[in-house]
């Protein structure tokens, strides 16, 4: 990365709306401090639903996610693999692969590779088979090959086998906490629709907005509650006092396959964490 310009991010996640619970907070701040940022779905998102299917909810998802770029100030955008029937082939990877070749990312953020669903797996299979292969010019020579790989870093879950998420980098979100729902709160098929038919939430699209967000916010604040691990990394980062005190934090956690990360790498990538002395 030059040190004379803005970090450039790309997530990478499997559906419309994973990057947002993953790295929504993240997203707003870059975006505040002038970074340029893209989020990916893989998938179309259609089948996430029980009474719609196909192109029709295909569509209805990706103008959920580009509203909720709009709301982050980011770009969104959503490939057209079907949701659910994704494999880490060729065609994926040489897709993959291109787009990061053009948007020249010095991060880029996806899931790790054991996963319960495996649209989530094989998206993390597929940014792992690019990662070597961007700076490879017999690769899809019809795109310029990367002359730096980039950083890449994995989104945080809860999975313990093989290995728990280990939790490198740890962001304080609480100032942005409040976009990162109403950007959740355009995945209406998603947070008030599908989610509570499969059991996985028990919201309700309410009229007031107020009403509607604080039940939202109910739901997303666990995702990004500080775990033991999560809040050592904080105070690591933040100090005691405040680290101590952060309610809501995105981590990540480093990827070997991507450019090396050091103290000063996190800071160039993560321009809104405290300046070491
Ligand atoms: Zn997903």
């Amino acid at each position: 990365m030059n040190d004379d310009r803005k970090p450039r991010i790309l997530a990478l996640g499997a559906h419309p709306d994973d990057c947002d619970i993953k790295a929504g907070g993240c997203a707003v701040m870059w975006s505040q401090a002038g970074c340029v940022v893209k989020f990916v779905s893989v998938t179309n998102g259609d089948a996430g639903h029980h009474e719609m299917s196909g192109s029709a909810l295909a569509e209805r998802r990706a103008q959920e996610a580009r509203a909720a770029g709009d709301v982050a100030g980011i770009e969104y955008e959503v490939l057209d693999f079907h949701d659910g029937q994704l494999v880490p082939g060729l065609e994926e990877r040489f897709k993959l692969l291109r787009l990061i070749r053009e948007f020249r990312p010095d991060l880029v953020l996806t899931h790790r590779p054991n996963d319960y669903h495996p649209d989530h797996r094989y998206t993390s299979q597929l940014a792992q088979d690019c990662s070597f292969l961007v700076g490879v010019p017999n690769i899809c020579p019809d795109s310029p090959r990367l002359e730096r790989m980039p950083v890449i870093l994995y989104f945080a879950d809860d999975f313990q086998k093989p290995i728990p998420f280990q939790p490198d980098i740890a962001v304080d979100i609480d100032d942005v906490l409040n976009t990162k729902i109403r950007m959740l709160d355009c995945h209406v098929s998603q947070v008030y629709e599908w989610l509570p038919w499969i059991g996985q939430s028990e919201l309700e699209a309410s009229e007031d907005p107020d009403e509607r967000l604080t039940g939202l916010a109910d739901f997303v604040r666990p995702f990004s509650e500080p775990g033991e691990a999560a809040r050592h990394s904080l105070i690591r980062t933040y100090g005691h006092e405040r680290g101590s005190s952060i309610k809501d934090a995105e981590c990540f956690e480093i990827c070997e396959y991507g450019s090396s990360v050091d103290a000063e790498v996190t800071e160039r990538l993560f321009p809104f964490l405290p300046k070491r002395r």
